[in-house]
């Protein structure tokens, strides 16, 4: 039995904007986050299977994280809940994409966010192990299933 991480990079540009800042991230703006997504299994040992020695065929990964999130979160703005009716309802008279969540978009957020969607529409035999957010070049945040 051995036991492999894989992991899968994606990329999506959204905004947000942080509601009561107090710096420049009140203001609505844009980040190109890059997406690490995670997985932990067991490799498969079906001498003769096209699939033989995968944890999962990467494909499989990227379907569910494509459908799930990039194609949701890319050119969205995610906005806080907190934000007034009438604010929400004058930013989608110009956006058609708004993601109205009931946290502050932050990226420690967005990563928990993300893993709480992902968890429910995995593959089977294989589990989240990890999954890291950047929100630059040089920020990220990071889930891990074993500290949560
Ligand atoms: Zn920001």
């Amino acid at each position: 039995m051995t036991k492999i991480r894989v992991t899968k990079r994606f990329h999506f540009e959204m905004a947000h904007a942080l509601y009561q800042y107090d710096g420049l991230c009140r203001n609505i703006h844009g980040h190109s986050y890059n997406l690490q997504v995670t997985l932990i299994g067991e490799t498969k040992k079906q001498p003769g299977n096209p699939k033989d020695g995968m944890v999962l065929d990467f494909s499989d990964l990227k379907a569910v994280v494509k459908s799930k999130i990039v194609n949701r979160f890319d050119h969205a703005l995610m906005v806080n809940s907190l934000f007034s009716k009438k604010q929400i309802d004058l930013l989608k008279q110009t956006s058609e994409r708004i993601i109205v969540v009931d946290f502050q978009p932050t990226s420690e957020n967005i990563v928990t966010y993300i893993s709480e969607i992902l968890k429910q529409h995995l593959p089977s035999g294989v589990s989240l192990f990890s999954i890291r957010l950047y929100e630059t070049v040089t920020s990220y945040a990071e889930w891990f299933a074993a500290d949560n």
